[in-house]
């Protein structure tokens, strides 16, 4: 009998790298275990993307700076926020930085898919996940397709930080097989800071994260064989306790994470309203 695609999406994969607690948690336990409450910088960055996804379902003469209040308004995540206050703040922080990043696109300009799945096989696995933006551009050997990420976390990211996003990569593999046009740019939009950080990638760079992502998908399938054979969970899905743990919805479920320091809902919001400093990024 062939083996089992192993299905997969850029959260599943970085869940297991980042922690294969935290992947048992979030995918094999059942029920569920009792996550923490919901993170106000994971609300703010929500609200953001999908403001940024109904700009690009607006006609091209509505896609004015005076239709973003209302986008960001209309789908404005409440949850996480210390109060009202913080909450507006948080709102007009946001405001500002739609304004800002929509006048650096042209309207008229289309993307080839806003918030759009692409999905490939592999004989190891299945992946699929769901694109902030994929333009269509003109490169110098003809079309091409480049992928775009926003972030708004508080402080922006480089290069480095393009070239080693496992998630960006697969979007672009993706993107490639089912558009059926060379897709080797990936792109970090930082909306805090305006700024860009981007990377070329070769066939054999995204071959090569393709084959690390195989590589996750097998210890994935084998922890989950051990314990599905009675092996304990415990240590087929072990912790790796560090600064994670104090944002890592388990945190109170684990006990790994009972040992890291508890932060408010609202603790990265307030360093994304004044950047630098520690926590996670949206
Ligand atoms: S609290 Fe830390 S060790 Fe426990 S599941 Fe979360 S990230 Fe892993």
């Amino acid at each position: 009998m062939p083996e089992r695609l192993f299905v997969c999406t850029p959260s599943k994969l970085g869940s297991y790298e980042d922690c294969p607690r935290r992947y048992r948690y979030s995918y094999v336990d059942r029920p569920t275990p009792p996550k923490g409450p919901p993170w106000a910088h994971n609300s703010l960055g929500a609200s953001v993307h999908t403001a940024l996804r109904n700009w690009f379902a607006l006609p091209v003469d509505r896609r004015r700076p005076e239709a973003l209040p209302t986008l960001l308004k209309g789908t404005w995540v409440r949850e996480g926020y210390r109060d009202e206050a913080q909450e507006r703040s948080a709102y007009r922080r946001a405001l500002e930085w739609l304004e800002s990043y929509v006048e650096t696109l042209d309207p008229a300009v289309e993307p080839l898919g806003v918030e759009r799945v692409v999905a490939v096989k592999t004989s190891v696995l299945a992946f699929n996940g769901r694109a902030d933006r994929i333009d269509a551009r003109t490169g110098p050997d003809g079309p091409e397709l480049a992928i775009v990420d926003y972030k708004t976390g508080r402080t922006g990211r480089d290069s480095d930080d393009a070239r080693g996003s496992q998630a960006l990569a697969l979007y672009a593999v993706a993107a490639e097989r089912v558009f059926r046009r060379p897709c080797r740019r990936v792109e970090l939009h930082h909306l805090p800071s305006g700024t860009v950080a981007a990377h070329d990638h070769t066939p054999e760079s995204l071959a090569r994260q393709l084959s690390r992502a195989e590589d996750t998908a097998r210890d994935i399938v084998a922890a989950e064989r051990a314990v599905a054979e009675g092996g304990d969970p415990d240590e087929a899905f072990p912790t790796t306790p560090g600064p994670i743990c104090t944002w890592c919805d388990f945190r109170k479920s684990c006990p790994a994470g009972a040992e890291a320091p508890a932060k408010e809902p609202w603790a990265a919001l307030e360093r994304v309203l004044t950047p630098a400093g520690e926590g996670p990024q949206p």
